[in-house]
């Protein structure tokens, strides 16, 4: 197993082997048009552990919305595939310095943009 796939299911819990590329997923997702490959291709990189696909932008645009989880025959949960992509990133770089003090109003926002501000977009 190359070193990517393996770091993958770790953070994920999912074997990315099992997907056999049916495309189910990306086609059930609402996003794709954003993105710079699909979500399957992405799956197919790490299975090469090709590690291009933490360069690229889909796990970054995935919404983790889960329709393609929903949808995998292989009941693979795609969405926290993506999760496991941008994690890995973030775990490199380490540049997570969020200071949730200094947001003002913080009280007012949706707990969920609390949330997404600590897990993307946040370089
Ligand atoms: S969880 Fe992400 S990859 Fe899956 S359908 Fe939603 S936006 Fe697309
Ligand atoms: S739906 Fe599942 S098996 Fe099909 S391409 Fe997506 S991850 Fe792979």
């Amino acid at each position: 197993m190359n070193e990517l796939a393996k770091r993958v299911i770790e953070i994920s819990g999912q074997n990315v082997y099992a997907c056999y590329q049916c495309g189910c997923c990306s086609a059930g997702c609402m996003f794709t048009e954003k993105m710079d490959i699909l979500p399957n291709q992405a799956i197919a990189l790490i299975q090469r552990g090709d590690k291009s696909v933490l360069e690229k932008e889909t796990p970054w645009i995935c919404a983790s919305c889960f329709v393609c989880t929903v949808r995998c025959p292989r009941g693979l949960d795609v969405a926290a595939i993506m999760e496991a992509l941008r994690e890995i990133k973030i775990r490199e770089r380490d540049f997570i310095r969020v200071d949730l003090r200094k947001i003002e109003n913080i009280e007012k926002l949706p707990q969920i943009a609390i949330t997404a501000v600590a897990q993307k977009f946040t370089w």
